[in-house]
């Protein structure tokens, strides 16, 4: 028999993280593109920001190009993509570049590898300018979280883009604030050691 679980977070009841996590709009729209496999992961990150920020959408899969969302707001949206490749400049540079301003900001969910297929599946996302993270914003991270050699989760790398863009460095904290209550609940249930070994 399955455990009861939280419709929003889809978490048991009682490692439900999302219980004080009220929507905020963000000053930009976001798509995050979830790679299929990552939709179970436990630590599933896509889904706070789907749940913390108002005007976030999910599509999950990995060859978008026949879906009608996904093609519709490519046609009728001023996208970016958020990805660190050789051409991305930051948030700061692009708009001053930019007559007009993006808005919208598409995010790839899943390791590395995957994101790499994505955008190999995906050709019209190479053809959208690349935004990466400011050094100071990342570093502001790396400071935070020194112990730790991965890159940044999906939700910390959406919240840091999202304070550069509206020059809020406190915007959608709650994400962050539940992003820290999974990890912790995460960690307690299965044991620090397991979880280091599995997830770091
Ligand atoms: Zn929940």
């Amino acid at each position: 028999m399955s455990r009861a679980r939280c419709e929003r977070c889809l978490k048991p009841l009682s490692m439900c993280y999302c219980k004080d996590l009220t929507p905020e709009k963000a000053t930009v729209d976001l798509l995050i593109l979830q790679h299929f496999r990552e939709t179970k992961h436990p630590l599933n990150t896509a889904r706070i920001a789907e749940l913390g920020i108002e005007n976030c959408h999910i599509l999950a899969g990995e060859d978008f190009s026949q879906n009608a969302t996904f093609n519709n707001l490519l046609q009728t949206k001023n996208a970016c993509l958020l990805f660190p490749s050789e051409q991305a400049t930051s948030w700061q540079q692009l708009t001053s570049e930019s007559e007009q301003k993006p808005d919208l900001i598409i995010v790839l969910d899943g390791t590395w590898r995957k994101a790499r297929k994505m955008l190999y599946l995906n050709p019209v996302l190479q053809s959208l300018p690349a935004v990466t993270l400011s050094e100071a914003a990342e570093s502001n991270y790396r400071i935070r979280k020194a112990s730790e050699e991965s890159a940044l989760s999906t939700i910390e790398a959406t919240v840091a883009l999202l304070r550069e863009v509206s020059q809020d460095t406190h915007a959608h904290q709650n994400c962050l604030d539940s992003f820290e209550r999974m990890i912790n609940m995460q960690i307690e249930a299965m044991g620090q050691s397991t979880f280091q070994k599995n997830y770091r």
